[in-house]
Protein backbone atom coordinates (compact mmCIF):
# COMPACT_ATOMS: atom_id res chain seq x y z
CA UNK A 1 0.00 0.00 0.00
CA UNK A 2 1.42 3.39 -1.28
CA UNK A 3 2.05 6.29 1.56
CA UNK A 4 -1.23 8.08 1.60
CA UNK A 5 0.82 11.02 0.78
CA UNK A 6 2.41 9.57 -2.37
CA UNK A 7 -1.14 9.35 -4.11
CA UNK A 8 -2.47 11.70 -6.28
CA UNK A 9 -4.88 14.15 -4.97
CA UNK A 10 -7.79 12.20 -7.08
CA UNK A 11 -6.36 8.86 -5.16
CA UNK A 12 -6.01 10.83 -1.99
CA UNK A 13 -10.05 11.01 -2.27
CA UNK A 14 -10.57 7.81 -3.46
CA UNK A 15 -8.53 5.97 -0.63
CA UNK A 16 -10.23 8.47 2.02
CA UNK A 17 -13.95 8.11 0.75
CA UNK A 18 -13.23 4.47 0.37
CA UNK A 19 -11.74 3.78 3.74
CA UNK A 20 -14.25 2.02 6.18
CA UNK A 21 -11.89 2.13 9.33
CA UNK A 22 -8.72 4.01 10.62
CA UNK A 23 -6.26 4.82 12.96
CA UNK A 24 -6.63 7.42 15.42
CA UNK A 25 -3.30 9.48 13.85
CA UNK A 26 -4.66 9.21 10.18
CA UNK A 27 -8.09 10.49 11.91
CA UNK A 28 -6.79 13.38 13.79
CA UNK A 29 -4.34 14.47 10.29
CA UNK A 30 -7.51 14.01 8.25
CA UNK A 31 -10.86 14.37 9.83
CA UNK A 32 -12.13 15.82 13.17
CA UNK A 33 -13.14 14.27 15.96
CA UNK A 34 -16.82 13.91 16.37
CA UNK A 35 -17.76 11.12 18.55
CA UNK A 36 -17.60 11.41 22.75
CA UNK A 37 -17.11 7.70 22.99
CA UNK A 38 -15.87 5.38 19.98
CA UNK A 39 -14.63 1.86 20.35
CA UNK A 40 -11.58 0.75 18.94
CA UNK A 41 -10.14 -3.38 18.08
CA UNK A 42 -6.91 -3.81 16.25
CA UNK A 43 -6.79 -4.03 12.46
CA UNK A 44 -5.65 -2.45 9.67
CA UNK A 45 -6.11 1.64 9.23
CA UNK A 46 -7.46 1.73 5.65
CA UNK A 47 -5.75 5.26 5.40
CA UNK A 48 -2.07 4.32 5.95
CA UNK A 49 -2.47 0.62 5.84
CA UNK A 50 -0.76 0.24 9.00
CA UNK A 51 -1.88 -2.52 11.84
CA UNK A 52 -2.93 -0.26 14.45
CA UNK A 53 -5.83 0.59 17.13
CA UNK A 54 -8.76 1.57 14.68
CA UNK A 55 -11.95 3.16 14.77
CA UNK A 56 -14.56 3.52 11.79
CA UNK A 57 -13.53 6.71 9.73
CA UNK A 58 -17.60 7.83 11.17
CA UNK A 59 -15.79 9.04 14.12
CA UNK A 60 -14.02 11.57 12.07
CA UNK A 61 -16.56 12.84 10.14
CA UNK A 62 -15.36 10.51 7.40
CA UNK A 63 -12.92 12.76 6.70
CA UNK A 64 -15.55 14.97 5.10
CA UNK A 65 -13.17 18.42 5.98
CA UNK A 66 -10.22 17.18 4.18
CA UNK A 67 -12.25 15.43 1.03
CA UNK A 68 -13.58 18.75 0.39
CA UNK A 69 -10.50 21.02 0.81
CA UNK A 70 -8.61 18.35 -1.78
CA UNK A 71 -11.77 18.70 -4.11
CA UNK A 72 -11.38 22.71 -4.43
CA UNK A 73 -7.73 21.97 -4.99
CA UNK A 74 -8.83 19.80 -7.95
CA UNK A 75 -11.11 22.93 -9.27
CA UNK A 76 -8.98 25.55 -8.89
CA UNK A 77 -6.58 23.83 -11.32
ZN1 LIG B 1 -3.57 5.33 9.64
Amino acid sequence: MKPFEQLTIRGQIRRLNNAATTCHDCGQKYGVYSVGCSSTWSGKCNVCGKNKRVTETRDYGYFYKTIRDLKSQLNSK
